[in-house]
């Protein structure tokens, strides 16, 4: 499966798919309440099944007539993700399905294989990068621009808004590509943190930008500006959409920082092993930094370019001492603070930097645990330098593996 994201061409058309995303949200809300009740009363969510029949039977009444208007199989889809989140769910506590304004409903679903999807290739009156299409949604066409050419059968199309009004459609393809690179014969363990995004065990740093930190001033004058205008009046909604488009660009060059990064790892190591991190704890020590660098997104991204490039993601045991045991001899430093950047070992008098100790502990634990080969410090002048990993797995193909 392929997911590929295309912007629609700004159109007054745009405001029947407004309107059809507002009736999806109104009809989630509806089926929210009355699956609350139902829970309340005998513990379980209602199945889809019976939701669905109770919206055709909804659908006829005068009051709901014009629930009949956006595409009924959208409708649907919101019943069947509604009655999984239920199901998933086992009390009313904090993470049952929420009310949410019908404006802020993101978006709904197309399916390609009840109904196929219409899509054609658009006169070409300009000339331009890419070819234009248009693809026919609840009886209209809507232009976009076609930046990947399309590579199997179109499965499922995805439409959603953002805060700015902006639509855009995710076509889901049956087709997985692969990006065949040439093997390297490298692993490496990475230890992520707050001053250095990723310390590699070769003793590589990767900075993060923290692009929320350095759009902020910008964001609190808009912020500013937007709360000191009159509730309800134009100016307000102008000034919502700056605060929107701020918060889009920080989003859009996180992602963009995190693509680059990803495929430029998937390109110099064969294997890499990671920390199975504690995010929501490190959240509540660090706050909104380690939500600026949104490790769990990247680590998302990373794991999808590596499965395109045939490379291994492997995570190793949250419980392990990383940072706190010597890479040498295995000596566990209880003493060790936050705020220890350096330190030596009492036992083999080893000069240690933190973080590159905890990605050769990483490198250490992964290698071990996934039983790929042997490893050996490699110490010079009573300092690691790196790890020799001689390799006894397929998965690294060649003999010696020097990290
Ligand atoms: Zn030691």
């Amino acid at each position: 499966m392929r997911n590929t994201t295309h912007k629609l061409f700004y159109d007054k058309k745009l405001r029947h798919l407004h309107d059809d995303c507002n009736i999806c949200g109104a009809v989630k809300n509806h089926f929210v309440a009355l699956c609350m009740r139902y829970f309340r009363r005998y513990g379980k969510g209602l199945s889809y099944k019976k939701m669905s029949a109770h919206l055709t039977k909804l659908k006829k009444l005068p009051k709901y007539r014009h629930w009949n208007i956006p595409y009924s199989w959208s409708l649907q889809n919101v019943l069947k993700r509604l009655s999984q989140s239920f199901k998933e769910m086992k009390t009313l506590g904090r993470g049952h399905p929420q009310f949410k304004s019908c404006k802020k409903h993101k978006g709904m679903t197309y399916n390609g294989t009840q109904a196929p999807i219409k899509m054609v290739l658009d006169k070409q009156k300009n000339e331009r990068n890419h070819p234009t299409y248009k693809i026919r949604l609840n009886g209209r066409w809507y232009l976009f621009a076609l930046h990947r050419p399309i590579e199997g059968d179109i499965k499922r199309v995805q439409v959603h808004r953002d805060a700015l009004g902006d639509f855009y459609i995710t076509l889901t393809e049956d087709y997985s590509e692969i990006k065949y690179e040439p093997k390297t014969g490298k692993a490496e363990g990475f230890d992520f943190g707050i001053k250095d995004f990723l310390t590699g065990s070769d003793g590589h740093r990767e900075a993060s930008p923290m692009f929320y930190k350095q759009n902020s001033d910008k964001l609190k004058s808009a912020q500013q500006a937007h709360s000191g205008k009159v509730k309800g009046s134009n100016n307000r909604e102008r000034e919502r959409k700056n605060v929107a488009r701020i918060h889009k660009k920080t989003a859009n060059q996180r992602a963009d920082h995190h693509w680059k990064l990803a495929i430029k790892l998937c390109r110099k190591f064969d294997i890499m092993f990671f920390e199975d991190l504690n995010l929501r704890g490190m959240k509540a020590l660090f706050g909104k930094q380690v939500s600026d660098l949104a490790f769990g997104e990247f680590m998302r991204k990373l794991k999808h370019q590596s499965h395109k490039r045939i490379r291994a993601v492997l995570k190793i045991n949250r419980w392990t001492p990383t940072s706190k045991s010597c890479c040498v001899c295995g000596h566990e430093n209880q003493n060790l603070s936050l705020s220890d950047r350096e330190w030596t070992c009492p036992s083999c008098n080893t000069h240690l930097d933190r973080d590159h100790n905890a990605a050769l502990n990483i490198l250490k634990e992964g290698v071990a645990s996934y039983r790929l080969g042997v490893v050996r410090p490699i110490v010079l002048f009573n300092r690691v330098v790196g790890y020799s990993v001689e390799a006894t797995s397929p998965l690294l193909n060649s003999t010696n593996a020097s990290v």
